[in-house]
């Protein structure tokens, strides 16, 4: 359901900041905010223009007590974030003026927001739609200036836009189709029947072109996983470190876990590449060697992309050959490390047995840092097959809209075959509406409170 009383939340990190902000939104946002400010030349919030920026304190009334000296910012609606009135307190950012603050407001009237209601509410408020949503959470999350790119055109209705465009077609198709059911003693004449199916193929195509992004876009968004493993010893730690040292990973701790879970991501030419397993391969020395192996297999199953690690100055082991023959259906890289070293590995042999299926075998020194250039190149090329140096069209990244656009695909065949075989005009038009309802989904036409809560649940509260 949804509610239209005062949310409150601070709306930036935990921690120690230059400032913090504390955020109101609702139609109760100015007189909350109004009861604990105090400007020196009393300027009531409640009169403030849209837009203005207020010096103060937070004052508790009950006490008197001054809680931080501030900037109150208010936001009329329907010009704000939410479309509702919003004031946004510029506190000293700290967690106790900041918790203070927000005490105040919920003391005074306001109610916890929920995580993403702010960004919630300008959806169900109409300044965005789902699509726009979910790019704020990618926008926040983008962890290279290409993602950002990609959830920046998102945000600013690039792939509404081309739905939309796709939905009025099929609206109407819809409306023309109906037309004809109404008089069914009316038979479809020929060459409008093949304008109908000409209509469904072209969206089709539209929607299919669309799908085809999905797969490397979706790297961007989510960063393309990837397992570097090996037995104990060929180099995994020193090449993960020579990777970061060059390109300062970004390390995301997710709050109240273990460091089992730290993700990194390397930023390799905009391309976050999330090396799974850490710490696994960091604290592999001390886990006997077995567990090890076992532990760098265990991660094979889930990555996008594998980097298997051999060392060229030692003969190949067991558990070597264990490793090439998991990651044989992988799109994988192996490495042949320690190239400062004279190899005694029988790489011919090697090559001739995993060229048939398609791995890049390339000499590096993780230690030297050689050929570390030339891996990059293979990790791009090798996940990004359609990589133009610039990305022109519309793409799709989640998930979610990809599941979509398969259903709307498949009602469209649907139709079309319901129309080519002279079915009921009836059954076709229900596909028509199907196809027209999957698009919606993704752009928040059609939807539920499960979706909203499964979208909106991931964002942090404050957003
Ligand atoms: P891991 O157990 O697979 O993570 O292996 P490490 O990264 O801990 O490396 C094992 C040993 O090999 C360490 O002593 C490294 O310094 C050494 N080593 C790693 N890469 C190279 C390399 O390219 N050349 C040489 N000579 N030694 C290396």
């Amino acid at each position: 359901m949804f509610s239209d009383d005062t949310i409150a939340a601070i709306s930036t990190p935990l921690g120690e900041g230059g400032i913090g902000i504390v955020r109101l939104s609702g139609k109760d946002a100015l007189p909350i905010a109004e009861k604990t400010f105090r400007s020196p030349r009393n300027i009531s919030l409640l009169n403030a223009k849209s837009h203005s920026i207020t010096y103060g304190f937070i004052k508790d009334p009950a006490t008197g007590h001054v809680i931080d000296e501030v900037l109150a910012i208010v936001m009329r609606s329907p010009y704000s974030y939410t479309r509702e009135d919003v004031v946004e307190i510029h506190c000293h950012g700290g967690m106790i003026p900041l918790r203070k603050t927000l005490e105040l407001f919920l003391q005074h009237g306001a109610r916890l927001a929920d995580p993403g209601e702010f960004t919630k509410r300008a959806f169900m408020n109409g300044r965005i739609d789902l699509s726009q949503a979910e790019a704020v959470l990618d926008l926040i999350r983008s962890k290279t200036d290409e993602s950002r790119k990609i959830a920046m055109e998102q945000l600013q209705g690039g792939l509404s836009e081309t739905l939309n465009t796709l939905r009025d077609r099929l609206t109407e198709l819809c409306v023309n189709l109906e037309a004809y059911i109404d008089f069914p003693d009316d038979e479809i004449e020929t060459a409008l029947k093949n304008t109908f199916l000409q209509s469904m193929q072209d969206i089709g195509s539209e929607l299919a072109l669309l799908l085809k992004t999905y797969d490397e876009a979706r790297f961007f968004r989510e960063g393309l996983s990837t397992a570097i493993v090996g037995r104990p010893n060929v180099g995994k730690s020193s090449l993960l470190n020579a990777l970061i040292k060059k390109d300062k990973a970004i390390v995301t701790e997710v709050p109240g876990t273990t460091r089992d879970v730290i993700e990194e991501y390397l930023n390799i030419k905009g391309l976050p590449v999330r090396i799974m397993d850490t710490a696994g391969i960091r604290d592999v020395q001390d886990l006997a060697e077995k567990e090890g192996v076992k532990r760098s297999l265990r991660s094979i199953e889930n990555a996008d992309l594998v980097i298997a690690v051999l060392d060229r100055s030692e003969h190949l082991k067991d558990e070597d050959f264990e490793v090439l023959h998991k990651i044989k259906n992988k799109n994988c890289i192996i490495v042949l490390n320690k190239c400062d070293l004279s190899s005694v590995i029988d790489e011919v042999g090697l090559i001739s047995k995993t060229i048939p299926y398609n791995a890049h075998v390339l000499h590096i020194s993780a230690t030297r840092g050689d050929g570390l250039e030339a891996l990059k190149d293979i990790i791009i090329e090798s996940c990004l097959k359609n990589r133009k140096e610039e990305r022109d069209g519309i793409v799709i990244s989640n998930l979610r809209h990809k599941i979509s656009i398969e259903k709307a695909m498949k009602s469209l065949d649907r139709a079309r075959h319901a129309l080519t075989v002279n079915q009921p005009l009836e059954i076709l038009a229900l596909e028509l509406r199907d196809a027209l309802d999957r698009l919606g989904e993704i752009v928040g036409f059609v939807t539920t409170e499960d979706i909203l809560n499964k979208i909106f649940n991931e964002f942090c509260i404050g957003k």
